[in-house]
């Protein structure tokens, strides 16, 4: 036999290496964060490559494609000279499973060129769906949003779409039977068409697994070896795969750790994980106890956090690192502070040396990076908003944002076209009459007039008047001349005026939107000035501008991220906002032990991001409109920790929260400092979505 030509015991400590020399599955790794469960996944991949499995033997599902093309560049450094690493099989579900049905979908009726449609295509189907059920329009009719989603829970979950509606939209049941009606609706349509929508990936491949025994015996027969990272936030239907793929052979290799189960919103269930050992008698079940990502203080904190958890499966971890910086609990004055402190902290560890590369800011939800998205780009300091979308590309964001131009200035031809399209009843063709038959009007009329001209109003079809003589008399308020409007106060009138309802008819259930919207509200609450607040949001949007287009775009990003989105991930210093009661833990999920657990699941991946540095940060006070203050409460995730003495954590009291009297009360409103040179709005960077 030839030795082996890589020195894991140099690499690996000896749970490690057990783990990865562990003989053919099933094996679980359950340990908790930072142990190594990835570096382990890793070096197992590396050894069965040298054992002699095929790399096209082997499927790798990982949490994100990204993290599979990491884990496979370190296995190519690792085991490239004797294996052609490229043939492994590596992603998530949804990439594999497509994957698999290009060679396989014939089995199932399909072609293998069969289409797949983004959320997009998939929204605009099921509208057709709902349009197609011939009846009279009825308003309490669920959204398409939200009839999607019934159906991708109960694929995910593998239930009856009627359960779902039962356990989690118990308001629509008395429409049950036309909901029902429309979901099937939706399923065979797609199936006439040849389409597959994202879960139609993963449903499909089970049905090829489960009703073709001899591709079932050709898949088992190639993938030997089936390994899965971040085993804990698998569902029902993905736990599902994973058995079927492992077949007979059951050289499966799972690693998680249950306490970072964050996606049971998404149907994750990490009974996966817990029950493994129920499902595979006999498997080999590893834990690591090492931390090798954090300093004492760093895990220190976070374990003192989850052991208040109930449910968990028991787990030790110690810091194998030596000790470091104490973790700070930062109380700021408000969010703006909050954003200056950061900021601030930030451009000083990159003068000790520190890239920006290697820090992270992480909050609950998208919502909570604005002020300091703003404080970012006005100091220069380079960032990267994880999946995506920053706070103010956001659809709802920007439809709020162009009432707001179109009051400043009249003949913003996107900002009209785009809040236009938002009233029932108006479409493209319309949009576009609407406008031409604006401009023809002389030039200086005020919009209110113009927008109840009978030039103008000739164009509209008998159902988009009512929603028109909506928009117009919202319009005419916004725009009346006496009682001059804040930008805060234009931005409540826009939700009072109609768009909570848009909101509330668009994406039903959902609240996150509306949220966003009243905090846009709150932060436009502190600018006198529609025009000066326009030009500073127009200013991150450049910033954007300028990174998108590449032009001398710098090399090294701070990286802003939901926790959500910073699973499995790891940077020097971490900062986490809004440690306040109701934003993390967000109100909204704090209804039931179950739901504050999984909260407190998500504060332990936030802080175990962390090698180096921790500062947990939050403002004490909120402005939700002029004069008038909200006190926060710190997060109860702090608060619940060992206080004193035997506190995980500094406290740092900043100089002007120490100064400050008391808190309460109605102090004036902050004028936002000057950007620099008053330049006039940037053209040419409006870009719609
Ligand atoms: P998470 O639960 O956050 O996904 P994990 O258990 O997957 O974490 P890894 O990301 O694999 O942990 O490892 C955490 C860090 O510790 C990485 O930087 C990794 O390289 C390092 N590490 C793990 N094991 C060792 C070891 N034996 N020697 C040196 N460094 C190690
Ligand atoms: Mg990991």
């Amino acid at each position: 036999k030839p030795s082996p030509r890589i020195d894991y015991a140099a690499l690996l400590n000896e749970e490690q290496l057990r783990a990865v020399e562990a003989g053919e599955g099933p094996v679980l790794v359950i340990a908790g964060a930072g142990s190594g469960k990835t570096r382990t996944l890793t070096f197992r991949v590396a050894r069965l490559l040298e054992r002699g499995v095929p790399p096209e033997g082997i499927l790798l599902l990982t949490f994100t494609n990204k993290a599979a093309r990491e884990m496979t560049r370190r296995v190519e450094e690792l085991a490239g000279s004797f294996a052609d690493v490229r043939r492994i099989l590596g992603g998530t579900f949804h990439h594999a499973a497509h994957v698999l049905l290009r060679q396989h979908a014939g089995a199932l009726g399909f072609s293998t060129n069969f289409t797949v449609l983004d959320r997009e295509d998939a929204r605009d189907l099921m509208v057709t769906c709902i349009a197609e059920r011939k009846l009279k329009s009825d308003k309490r009719f669920p959204r398409p949003e939200l009839v999607l989603d019934l159906v991708s829970m109960a694929t995910n979950l593998q239930q009856p779409v009627s359960q779902v509606l039962v356990d989690r939209r118990p308001q629509f049941l008395p429409l049950a039977p036309e909901v029902l009606a429309t979901a099937a609706r939706y399923q065979q349509r797609k199936a006439q068409m040849h389409l597959m929508d994202f879960d139609d990936l993963l449903l499909h491949l089970k049905r090829l697994l489960t009703q073709h025994d001899d591709i079932r015996a050709q898949l088992a027969e190639r993938f030997r070896c089936v390994l899965v990272d971040e085993y804990q936030d698998t569902n029902r239907l993905q736990g599902d795969l994973v058995d079927l793929l492992a077949g007979e052979r059951k050289d499966l290799t799972v690693v998680g750790d249950d306490c970072q189960s964050i996606y049971s919103f998404r149907g994750a269930d990490f009974t996966n994980i817990i029950g493994f050992p129920e499902r595979y008698p006999g498997c080999a079940v590893f834990t690591l106890t090492r931390n090798y990502r954090s300093t004492p203080e760093i895990l220190g904190l976070a374990n003192a956090s989850i052991s208040r958890n109930a449910r968990q499966f028991p787990k030790e971890l110690t810091a194998a690192r030596p000790s470091g910086a104490m973790p700070v609990v930062v109380p700021t004055r408000d969010a703006d502070e909050q954003a200056a402190f950061v900021a601030q902290r930030i451009l000083e560890l990159r003068d000790e040396g520190m890239s920006l590369e290697a820090m992270a800011v992480l909050y609950r939800a998208h919502s909570h990076s604005l002020e300091l998205q703003l404080e970012l780009a006005r100091r220069g300091i380079p960032f990267r908003v994880r999946s995506g979308v920053r706070f103010f590309e956001q659809s709802h964001i920007k439809d709020v944002l162009a009432y707001l131009k179109l009051v400043n200035n009249a003949g913003d031809e996107l900002a009209f076209k785009r809040v236009v399209r938002r009233v029932p009843g108006v479409g493209p063709a319309t949009t576009e009459h609407l406008w031409t038959s604006l401009r023809a009007l002389p030039e200086g009329t005020p919009l209110a007039d113009a927008l109840a001209h009978e030039d103008v109003r000739a164009h509209l079809p008998r159902k988009a008047q009512k929603g028109f003589q909506r928009f117009s008399d919202l319009m005419a308020r916004l725009t009346r001349p006496e009682g001059a409007r804040t930008p805060g106060v234009l931005v409540e009138e826009v939700l009072a005026g109609g768009y909570a309802e848009y909101l509330k008819a668009e994406y039903a259930a959902e609240e996150q939107r509306e949220e966003d919207i009243r905090q846009l509200a709150q932060f436009a609450g502190r600018f006198e000035d529609l025009a000066r607040f326009l030009t500073e949001i127009a200013l991150v949007s450049e910033f954007a501008a300028e990174e998108a287009l590449g032009a001398d775009a710098p090399d090294e990003y701070l990286t802003l991220s939901t926790v959500h989105q910073a699973k499995g991930l790891e940077w020097r210093a971490v900062f986490v906002l809004w440690l306040a009661d109701g934003r993390f833990p967000l109100s909204l999920a704090t209804r039931s032990d179950a739901e504050e657990e999984e909260e407190r699941r998500l504060f332990y991946v936030a802080l175990t991001r962390a090698k180096d540095e921790l500062a947990l940060v939050y403002p004490l006070t909120v402005q939700p409109r002029e004069g008038e203050r909200i006190l926060l409460r710190v997060s109860r995730f702090i608060e619940e920790l060992p206080s004193g003495e035997d506190a995980p954590y500094d406290r740092l009291v900043l100089a002007t929260v120490a100064a400050a009297p008391g808190e309460a009360g109605g102090q004036p409103t902050r004028a936002v400092p000057p950007l620099g040179p008053d330049g006039p709005l940037p053209s040419g960077l409006e870009s719609e979505d």
